[in-house]
C-alpha cells in the first residue's frame, strides 16, 4: 500500500508517516523542505520512504510530485492533504491585505484542492483508495485575528464534500480529521495562551493534543475502518466541538 502525505515533515503530518509505516505503507512525504527526521526514517526505511520537495501551491512542484509517485509505484492508495500553514502574522480581519489573504489561501485551500485533482487518476487506478483532508476546528471556529486561516479550513471541508460526491463511483472515500489544540511547531507561539485556555475548561479533555493523536485517527482510515463513510468528519480535538451550557 502507498501513501503521500503532504507536510509530512514536521508535526502532525511527521506522526502520521510513522504511523504508517508501522502498518506497513509506503510512504511519499512532501513538505518544502526536508527535515532531519525524515532523512533518518529514510535510512530506517529504506525502499520504505521517499521524501519529495513540494510546495503545494506550486504547480511545477505538483507536477514533479505527480510524476515521481506514477513512475515509482503508478498509482496511490491513500492521500493524506495535511501541509499546512498558520498566517505569518495574526491580524484583525479588518487589517489583513490581499497578499496575507493569496499567502495562505494559495497554500492551505488551493494547493490542497489541486494535489487532489492532480492525483486523482492515481487513486482511481485502485478499486478502493482514500483521501485524509487535515481542516481543523477552525472550519467552524471564528478567529477574527486569524481569519484567512479559517476560511482556508473551512474551504477544505467543502473540498471534502466535493471530493467524496464525485469520486464515490471510483471506489474513493474521503474523510476530514479536524484537529483541536495540537502541540506541534505551528501551536508553539501560542502554546502559553492555549495552555490557560484548556486548564480554565475550553476542551473537555484537558490537554493539549499530540500529533499521535492525530495520526491514529489517520491510520484507522488508513486500515479500512470507515470504508463505508464518505465526507465524514471526525473532530479530534478532546471534545472542543461539543457545546456547553
Ligand atoms: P507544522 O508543525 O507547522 O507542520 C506543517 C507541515 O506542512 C510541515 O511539514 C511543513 O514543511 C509543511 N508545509 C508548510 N507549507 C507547505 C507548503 N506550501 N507546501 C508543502 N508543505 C508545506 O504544522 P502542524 O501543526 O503539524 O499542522 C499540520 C496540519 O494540521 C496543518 O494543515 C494545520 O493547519 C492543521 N492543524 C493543526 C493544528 C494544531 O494545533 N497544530 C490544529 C488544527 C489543524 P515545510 O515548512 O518544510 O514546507
Amino acid at each position: 500500500m502507498v501513501a503521500i502525505v503532504t507536510g509530512g515533515s514536521r508535526g502532525i503530518g511527521k506522526a502520521i508517516v510513522q504511523e504508517l509505516l508501522k502498518i506497513n505503507y509506503s510512504v511519499i512525504v512532501t513538505a518544502r523542505n526536508k527535515s532531519i527526521d525524515i532523512g533518518e526514517l529514510e535510512k530506517t526505511y529504506q525502499d520504505k520512504v521517499f521524501f519529495v520537495p513540494c510546495d503545494i501551491s506550486s504547480e511545477e512542484d505538483r507536477k514533479n510530485l505527480v510524476s515521481f509517485a506514477e513512475k515509482t509505484f503508478g498509482k496511490i492508495d491513500l492521500l493524506v492533504n495535511n501541509a499546512g500553514v498558520a498566517p505569518r502574522e495574526r491580524k484583525d480581519i479588518l487589517e489583513i491585505t490581499p497578499e496575507d489573504f493569496d499567502f495562505l489561501t494559495d497554500i492551505n485551500l488551493k494547493g490542497t484542492f489541486f494535489v487532489t485533482q492532480e492525483l486523482t487518476p492515481l487513486l482511481i487506478k485502485n478499486e478502493n483508495s482514500r483521501i485524509v483532508n487535515i481542516s481543523s476546528m477552525s472550519a467552524y471556529t471564528a478567529s477574527v485575528n486569524r481569519g484567512e486561516y479559517c476560511i482556508s479550513k473551512a474551504g477544505i471541508s467543502m473540498i471534502t464534500k466535493l471530493f467524496a460526491a464525485r469520486l464515490a463511483e471510483y471506489g474513493v472515500s474521503v474523510i476530514e480529521i479536524r484537529p483541536g489544540i495540537i502541540e506541534t511547531d505551528m501551536t508553539s507561539k501560542v502554546k502559553e495562551k492555549y495552555e490557560k485556555l484548556i486548564a480554565e475548561g475550553i476542551t473537555p479533555i484537558n490537554r493539549m493534543g499530540k500529533p499521535y493523536d492525530v495520526a491514529k485517527c489517520v491510520v484507522s482510515v488508513a486500515q479500512g475502518n470507515f470504508d463505508f463513510c464518505t465526507g465524514t468528519v471526525i473532530d479530534c480535538d478532546g471534545g472542543f466541538n461539543v457545546r456547553r451550557l
